[in-house]
């Protein structure tokens, strides 16, 4: 399965956290991640990502053209809820194409846990 790893400043501590906790999971797919949130991930776990652009500089339309052309079947993408984006729009675009093509996409800790267990179990 095709995995996107994206987050926002103040949750890349938390999103890195979850995939080193998962790291065994995650190392069974292909990785793909904006440019910081997949150096620091790799440089984390070792686990191999393919890197797009940094977020700001158009990663997420990278991403969202990746999903649009069906190779990405999963996302994990922490938002920062708190803080204002400058690429706000890329955000939202990237979500919406999420949900024209039916993508579970897991914005927070939370659904990334249930998100988890669905992968590990086959269900997605
Ligand atoms: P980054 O981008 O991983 O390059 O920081 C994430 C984002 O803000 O979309």
């Amino acid at each position: 399965m095709n995995i996107a790893l994206i987050a926002h400043d103040k949750k890349k501590d938390d999103l890195l956290a979850f995939v080193a906790q998962h790291k065994e999971v995650f190392s069974q797919h292909e990785l793909f991640a904006t440019g910081t949130t997949g150096l620091r991930i790799n440089e984390l776990t070792d686990l191999p990502i393919h890197r797009f652009k940094s977020g700001p500089l158009g990663g997420d339309q990278e991403i969202g053209a990746r999903i649009a052309n069906q190779e990405i079947n999963v996302v994990f993408f922490f938002r920062d809820p708190l803080t204002a984006q400058p690429h706000e729009p890329d955000v939202s675009a990237l979500i919406r194409l999420g949900d024209v093509y039916q993508i579970p996409i897991a914005t927070n800790i939370g659904m990334a846990k249930v998100l988890i267990n669905a992968i590990i179990r086959n269900e997605v």
